[in-house]
């Protein structure tokens, strides 16, 4: 990094100490290379002048050119201020300062032409504009780079200094056009060449002063590129190091269980995606180095066939597996799934939750460490440190959101030589995003349901057609089908939610009447013995309804329940209602889900019902759930700062992204240390990007 940009702002021509303090509190903003980086939101192109009669209530900054008709000064002491009447002939438009008063009125003459710049806003039936800012047309021509004006975020309290987007320009203008300096290339040439990139110090210039909107763009796919670069080297590189020092387990042969299993067991043909799935589960684990796999599959795309046959896999060649579940109630309910596809075969399969008795657990333990008990299944208990495998070969883990990347990795603690790792999600992530997020790890995807799935109808109800609702629900009762009512609870121990859970489900009790009807209830207060009752009492038939919390939301399978009534489901985010929608349409029935919520809505909450009633595809949900809440929202990546980024846009960059990422993995392939002479310059930066903390933070 040339010394020169790591100068302290202060330092910088028209900053000095206030200054400076403020564009560190409020931008972060360090020294010279911060202030590069504090890229434009957007430019404004002043070529356009716009007419005041076109200025409505949309109309952000724009520009105008006309003359002030006369001054007046209005009201007194810290309520005084300067107004004037500004007209171009098409209208007339409130100029207003409150500050400056003295120098506006010497500067700024009546009746001689200005161009003006700022952004209206309502005021009294008509627009005014507070503080514009006056230009003289000829000076204009000259300040060429002006032209497409650039615009910079600010925080309130840097305008009431002073400190606004025009002077922030005109801080970078005095870095960038007038200083000269040495920035060097950071991408190794043959990139530049393939994509004709600029050089990197013309690309700064121009994201900031572009001469035209085609140089502009140009800069902005570099400067873009070069960022999502960084990033993609850095995950496969800590990628292909760890498999290269990792020795892995090598599952060396398709042995006798999995195969009877395929031949005997198996009670539906695979899809093409589950048989795709595990074939590439299969060739990394026979090549001796680590998997770390995500396998990515939408509700009921069928992940724990799948992950069961991964598990015989490592029985077969004398190892154990163990599959870990975010809750209670899901673990028993694998035990169950994999107990029952298991039928007769000889393999060990126990279950250790919080919940297991010393006394089982004692057993558990002595039977691991014998190696006897081959399959594990549970829940967090099983990553304590005190369950000891005799050889833990592969380990999955479902619906890892709930999982931290952390206890991910204390599984790796649990052997000589690490188990191969698979997680199992559900919850869909764009493309880009996994690339970004779990670039670390390999990612498969089921992108097929089985065959014969009816899709779910979805349907969005206002509160006052409860009534219609419930006759639904007797009708869909009276043909035998289940209900799940659920209703949202975002903390377990909100009291609030909590009574409307419990009142929801006395007047459920009422609408819904013993003998005819019997009801169950689950939520996360109740006692563990209690919920597995209730939970039992409806996967057998015994209640028609079940009125829950979220704790439904993962992997229950119930093929027989085929409502699903959400309250509230404007209080739920998209992924959860998509989650929570896949705990039906698992069996041969019609099946539906209904969203209950009040008449008043939210921009947002209105997308949400209306993206659940249009599609069913977990991707397009997902999508639309990252453009809405943006990806520092999303689970798990506000911590991990990978999405820290300053120029690129995980949305809608994806092609970068891919590109990116194809190149960095070529370039690895060929040179995993960056040691060859061409990538000396790339190698430094690198090096300085690394120990970065923030990402965008090195020249
Ligand atoms: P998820 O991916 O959401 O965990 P599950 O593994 O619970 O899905 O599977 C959902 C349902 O689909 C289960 O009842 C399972 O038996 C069934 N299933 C899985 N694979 C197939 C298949 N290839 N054909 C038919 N049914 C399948
Ligand atoms: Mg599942």
């Amino acid at each position: 990094m040339s010394d020169f940009l790591q100068t302290p702002i202060v330092y910088l021509k028209g900053v000095g100490p206030s200054r400076a303090e403020l564009l560190q509190k409020e931008l972060e903003i360090f020294t010279f290379n911060d202030l590069l980086f504090h890229f434009p939101y957007r430019h404004l192109d002043r070529s356009k002048i716009y007419r005041i009669a076109e200025i409505d209530a949309a109309t952000a900054y724009v520009q105008l050119r006309g003359k002030i008709t006369q001054f007046k000064l209005l009201g007194a002491g810290r309520t005084q201020r300067l107004c004037a009447d500004f007209t171009d002939g098409s209208g007339l438009l409130e100029l207003v300062w409150f500050q400056g008063i003295k120098w506006v009125k010497e500067s700024i003459k009546p009746n001689k032409e200005y161009v003006l710049f700022g952004k209206p806003s309502a005021f009294n039936g008509s627009y005014n504009m507070v503080h514009p800012s006056m230009e003289d047309p000829e000076q204009i021509q000259e300040k060429q780079y002006q032209h497409i004006m650039p615009l910079y975020s600010c925080s309130e309290k840097m305008k009431a200094r002073g400190l606004d987007t025009k002077a922030i320009m005109k801080l970078i203008h005095a870095l960038v056009v007038d200083v000269k300096f040495e920035m060097p290339e950071n991408l190794p040439a043959a990139i530049i060449h393939k994509y004709q990139f600029m050089d990197r110090k013309t690309a700064f210039r121009a994201v900031h002063f572009p001469k035209n909107l085609q140089e502009l763009t140009a800069a902005q796919q570099r400067l873009k590129y070069e960022e999502l670069f960084f990033v993609q080297l850095k995950l496969l590189r800590y990628k292909m190091k760890r498999t290269q020092l990792v020795n892995g387990i090598q599952f060396e042969q398709i042995g006798p269980l999995f195969n009877s299993f395929y031949q005997h067991n198996l009670p539906f043909d695979l899809t093409n995606a589950q048989k795709r799935v595990l074939k590439e589960i299969r060739s990394d684990m026979k090549r001796g180095i680590q998997m770390n796999r995500l396998l990515q599959g939408d509700v009921g795309s069928g992940k724990t066939v799948v992950a069961l046959m991964c598990m015989l896999m490592a029985i077969d060649n004398g190892y154990q597996a163990c599959m870990m579940a975010p809750t209670e109630i899901l673990a028993q309910q694998h035990l169950h799934t994999v107990k029952e596809l298991l039928k007769d075969l000889p393999i060990k399969v126990e279950l250790l939750t919080g919940s297991t008795s010393a006394k089982a657990r004692k057993q558990i333990d002595a039977d691991l460490q014998s190696g006897a008990l081959q399959l594990l299944i549970g829940t967090h208990a099983l990553i304590e440190d005190k369950v000891q495998f005799q050889n833990l070969g592969l380990a999955i883990v479902d619906e890892q959101h709930r999982f931290g990347v952390e206890q991910r990795y204390r599984l790796w603690k649990k052997n000589k030589y690490p188990p191969h790792v698979l997680v199992m999600t559900a919850t869909p992530i764009p493309r880009t995003l996994a690339m970004t997020l779990y670039g670390d790890l390999d990612v498969s995807v089921i992108d097929e349901l089985p065959v014969g799935r009816k899709p779910i109808q979805t349907i969005h109800k206002y509160d006052n057609n409860r009534l219609h609702v419930y006759g639904f629900l007797k009708q869909q009762i009276g043909l035998g089908r289940q209900v799940y009512i659920v209703y949202p609870l975002i903390d377990e121990s909100e009291k609030l939610t909590y009574k409307s859970l419990t009142e929801g489900y006395g007047s459920i009790c009422l609408e819904f009447p013993l003998p005819q009807y019997a009801v169950s209830m689950v939520h996360g207060k109740m006692k563990h013995a209690e919920k597995d009752f209730e939970m039992k009492r409806f996967i057998k038939g015994e209640t028609q309804i079940m009125v829950a919390t979220t704790v439904i939301e993962v992997g229950v399978n119930v093929p027989n329940a085929s409502v699903m009534v959400i309250e509230s489901a404007e209080k739920f985010g998209l992924s959860q209602l998509h989650q929570l929608r896949g705990r039906v349409g698992r069996g041969a029935d019609q099946s539906y889900c209904i969203l209950m919520s009040s008449k008043e809505l939210s921009n947002d909450a209105r997308l949400r019902l209306k993206t659940m009633t249009e599609t069913a595809d977990g991707f397009k949900i997902a999508e639309v759930d990252l453009k809405l809440r943006g990806p520092g929202e999303l689970e798990g990546t506000s911590q991990s700062g990978i999405l820290d980024l300053r120029i690129a846009d995980i949305t809608s960059d994806t092609a970068i992204i891919e590109q990116a990422r194809n190149d960095a993995k070529e370039l690895l392939s060929l040179d995993l240390n960056l040691e060859q002479l061409q990538h000396q310059a790339l190698n430094r930066y690198f090096a300085m990007y690394q120990r970065n903390a923030k990402w965008g933070r090195v020249s």
